[in-house]
């Protein structure tokens, strides 16, 4: 409370009007409960409260007309100070002393005559004790509950919305990496937001502001003093609104999420490794399926895998009334070949018959397999038996077509024979099986090598 600016005296004893003024006045001094006194240029008391000569403990009768040496020894030099400011016409500024235990404010203020003239200063005693106490509770209670969040990892910030300037508790300056004690520069708010997170904090700034959202909250990074990033955790509610409804106050708590981001970004690398991870395992397993279910020399599916697919194939038909045909073939005296070309001789004509065999049965749709040794099997389901015959035909002309050279058969090329049976609606009472099936088929290709081979024979047509 400077009181700066010196006035025209009441209390100027110069002339008549001046006294009765002083009079007037003397009447209510004592009515005020702040201890009044008035000390002429010389800094003698020309008269003091009731509420004041209490306080010093004086009579104001003999306080009158005395030095303030006298009656204040304690704080003279404060008044003498004040006095000489006052004549100086500078501003007085405020002191305070205690007196029994209670605190004061002291105020003083020069005084001119109606001359002009520097005549004296008023002072005033304010007990400010109960003041003190207050603020010093008020902030007891601020630093508790400043150090209850604080304790509990939540800085807090207080952001004078129209001014863009923002309070920050000193531990979060300290970890921003501010000078705790440097008061806030002016619209520095959102200044420590990392460039990448920007644009959502304002978002969720800018839906605070407008209502949409009754919160402010948003996770965003910061640059530390050694340069790293600590995440952030910002929670906050408008506490402020001005006459117009505008928000004027924002506080919020903020917390250092740094650790829980570090293993979020570890568990997903986790995840992420445990999925790839995962990934080779199906590959491989893929892999070895696949494996297990392929002839290693010609690459065709393997035995396994065709009675696998045969089983489900003639449980299909047997359902839905489909016929399924089952081709055998076999290479005609394969093991004179071997004799006479070598088993790697054997081994490449086997390759290259599969390899035919296999393109026809494309053709037709259906599927080969290496059976085992020098015999292949096929499956065609739902093909009628006219063009079961055909892809048989088709077949025998193929390898034929191949010319491949075997010096120690009849005909001087490599042959094949087969034989194959159908399943369908007139057979599906005898054959029982898939099994059964592949025996007929069987009993068909012998039947096409006992006929002298290099040829096909259907199960049933020859019975
Ligand atoms: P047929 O005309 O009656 O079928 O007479 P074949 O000689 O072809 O029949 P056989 O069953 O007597 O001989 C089959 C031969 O096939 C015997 C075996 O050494 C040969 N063989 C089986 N698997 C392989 C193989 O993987 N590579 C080679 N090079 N020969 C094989
Ligand atoms: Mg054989
Ligand atoms: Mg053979």
């Amino acid at each position: 409370m400077p009181i700066s600016k010196s006035r025209q005296s009441p209390f100027n004893t110069a002339n008549e009007s001046g006294g009765d003024r002083l009079l007037q006045i003397e009447a209510v001094y004592d009515k005020v409960p702040v201890g009044l006194c008035y000390l002429n240029k010389d800094g003698l008391v020309v008269t003091i409260n009731d509420q004041l000569s209490r306080l010093l403990g004086v009579e104001s009768e003999k306080a009158v007309g005395r030095n303030i040496e006298d009656i204040v020894p304690h704080h003279a030099q404060l008044l003498r100070k004040a006095l000489e400011a006052a004549r100086r016409g500078e501003v007085v500024p405020d002191g305070e002393v205690e007196i029994a235990e209670e605190s004061f404010m002291v105020s003083a203020a020069g005084v001119m005559n109606d001359l002009g003239q520097f005549s004296g200063i008023s002072v005033a005693y304010t007990n400010i004790t109960d003041l003190r106490q207050t603020t010093r509770k008020l902030q007891e209670t601020e630093q508790r509950t400043a150090y209850a969040l604080e304790s509990a990892g939540q800085w807090i910030w207080d952001l004078n919305i129209p001014a863009n300037q923002v309070w920050r508790s000193p531990q979060y300056r300290v970890l921003l990496g501010l000078d705790p004690n440097a008061a806030e520069k002016p619209s520095v708010a959102w200044d420590i937001l990392h460039p990448d997170d920007r644009a959502h904090t304002l978002q969720a700034f800018d839906d605070a502001l407008s209502g949409r959202n009754p919160f402010f909250e948003a996770i965003y990074r910061v640059k530390r003093p050694d340069g790293g990033d600590t995440w952030i955790l910002s929670r906050g509610k408008i506490v402020e609104y001005g006459p117009d409804g505008a928000p004027m106050r924002l506080l919020a708590t903020s917390v250092d999420i740094s650790m829980q981001k570090r293993i979020e970004e570890q568990l997903s690398s986790t995840v992420e490794l445990r999925l790839k991870l995962e990934e080779k395992l199906l590959a491989a397993n893929r892999k070895l399926k696949n494996l297990s279910e392929r002839d290693h020399l010609t690459n065709l599916p393997n035995r396994r895998k065709f009675s696998h697919l045969l089983r489900q194939a003639f449980a299909q038909a047997r359902e839905l009334h489909k016929s399924l045909a089952v081709i055998m073939v076999d290479i005609d005296y394969f093991k004179t070949y071997n004799d006479f070309y070598g088993h790697l001789g054997g081994d490449d004509c086997l390759v290259q018959v599969g390899r035919i065999l296999n393109k026809v049965m494309k053709q037709t749709g259906g599927s080969l397999a290496r059976f085992g040794g020098e015999e292949f099997a096929a499956l065609l389901f739902e093909v009628p038996e006219h063009d079961v015959m055909k892809t048989a035909k088709q077949m025998l002309d193929a390898v034929a077509a191949m010319k491949l050279k075997h010096e120690a058969s009849p005909s001087g090329f490599v042959s094949v024979s087969i034989g194959m049976a159908i399943f369908d609606e007139s057979n599906r009472s005898t054959i029982a099986g898939p099994d059964d099936l592949l025996n007929l088929a069987d009993t068909a290709l012998y039947q096409s090598k006992r006929e002298g081979r290099g040829r096909a024979s259907l199960w049933g047509a020859f019975r």
